[in-house]
């Protein structure tokens, strides 16, 4: 659809939403009267408020006027909404965090499933925000690796939530718990998924040993399109006890069958959320490593990425997981799926251009240190933005200025690729 520049004030009902899609160019919103929330996090009067590239929702309680300029489209206002529903949700889960407060016990861990691209994100931004609106302080644990909402793709965080998330900037203005996956779906390696969540959860109890508030706050955990063997797992590891499940009737019967420990409530889908597509997919996940690298447009969160070149020599790179050797080739006793989490070395060469990297602060003797890789957070990500086979450098692009924290500095392969031109 196209868009053209233009300018529109809106007035919004009480209970209603304004749903509209940025595209390649800014769109300003404003909020000229009343109280109005984008998923969950209150806007500031007179504030404007930048979006490129995505669907967005101002959704009103007691009514409001916004005016929004720029080149926006399909912009239209839904009377019909799941959001009392979603408030029923937050507040029920609320109840369950005071009492945890008051017996000083830990709070509701509530997990987020369903099938693709039915909101899940969406619900998970919008459960936490309610819930720092509340003065609680959740663990937001991201198991959304192709959204990679606090990190970039490729990658499974954890976030404490001390305030609503930016409507803007998201999770990246938050400080995340990073661990490298090394893909941008987890179907190819249930093993390493599991040693990543066994992780989180390791960090979330820790967490929450520490602080009472935290412990009473609970966790939320966002999902992403998983079998229902990962469900369990996650389940079970983090001992979720409530389980949300948006827009699936089978799946809300079955894994009320297969749980006896979680409340599993079922929720519907908001008629806002937006298929996407893999060529939408992809340029979500692109604009999710430019918002890491530069910020997001118009949001507090200003960055600006370095760029510099590194030896061959400077950096060891690997990925995890080898390819599958057939059953009848492994020697008796091996086990199947040790592929999955091994360590395979990655030589420099063209095929790296544009790859994206964990940057591991593991030395170069990790092995011989009993460690292995996938156990250790990821300290940030670089991208490789040319490789000179003649002069044996990368240019690299990263976060912070030269040089890498460690020499050689272990990198991992993300799965996700970013190419700098344009920026
Ligand atoms: P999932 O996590 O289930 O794949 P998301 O929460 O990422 O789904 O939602 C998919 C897309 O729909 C996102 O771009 C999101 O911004 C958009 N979206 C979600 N809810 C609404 C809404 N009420 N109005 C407009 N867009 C929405
Ligand atoms: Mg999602």
């Amino acid at each position: 659809m196209a868009a053209t520049a233009k300018t529109a004030e809106h007035t919004l009902e009480k209970e209603t939403e304004l749903r509209f899609e940025a595209q390649a160019e800014h769109v300003k919103l404003r909020l000229l009267s009343g109280t109005a929330e984008i998923f969950g996090t209150e806007l500031v009067k007179d504030r404007d408020y930048t979006f490129v590239l995505t669907h967005v929702a101002v959704f009103t309680w007691s009514g409001a006027r916004v005016s929004l300029s720029g080149s926006f489209v399909g912009s239209y206002t839904a009377k019909e909404t799941p959001m009392l529903s979603y408030l029923n949700t937050h507040a029920a889960i609320d109840r369950r965090r005071q009492q945890a407060a008051v017996e000083n016990q830990r709070g509701p861990r509530v997990m987020i499933v369903g099938p693709p691209n039915v909101g899940k994100s969406t619900l998970a931004k919008m459960l936490a925000s309610y819930a720092a609106r509340t003065g609680r302080r959740p663990l937001y644990i991201d198991l959304d690796v192709g959204e990679g909402a606090a990190a970039i793709p490729g990658a499974f965080t954890a976030v404490s939530i001390d305030r609503p998330v930016d409507v803007e900037s998201g999770f990246l203005s938050f400080n995340p718990v990073c661990y490298h996956y090394g893909d941008v779906e987890i179907g190819k390696s249930f093993r390493h998924f599991c040693a990543v969540v066994d992780k989180l959860a390791q960090i979330a109890q820790q967490r929450a040993n520490k602080d009472a508030v935290i412990r009473s706050s609970g966790h939320i955990i966002n999902t992403c399109d998983m079998n229902k063997e990962a469900m369990m797992y996650v389940h079970k590891t983090f001992e979720a006890d409530i389980i949300v499940v948006i827009d699936n009737e089978r799946l809300h019967n079955e894994l009320s069958e297969a749980t006896k420990e979680a409340t599993v409530v079922k929720l519907f889908k908001s008629g806002g959320v937006v298929p996407r597509d893999q060529a939408a997919r992809d340029q979500a996940r692109i604009g999710q490593v430019k918002r890491y690298y530069y910020g997001a447009p118009g949001g507090d969160l200003k960055l600006n990425p370095y760029s510099f070149p590194v030896s061959f020599e400077h950096v060891k790179i690997y990925r995890v997981g080898a390819p599958q050797v057939p059953a009848a080739c492994l020697p008796t006793g091996t086990d199947p799926h040790a592929h999955e989490t091994q360590i395979v070395p990655v030589q420099p060469s063209p095929d790296l251009l544009h790859k994206c990297l964990t940057v591991s602060p593991a030395t170069e003797n990790w092995a011989a240190e009993g460690g292995s890789l996938i156990d250790s957070q990821g300290i940030g990500f670089v991208s490789i933005q040319n490789v000179d086979m003649a002069t044996r450098q990368f240019t690299i692009l990263a976060p912070a200025p030269y040089p890498l924290p460690s020499r050689p500095c272990i990198l991992m392969l993300s799965g996700q690729s970013f190419s700098d031109a344009g920026s």
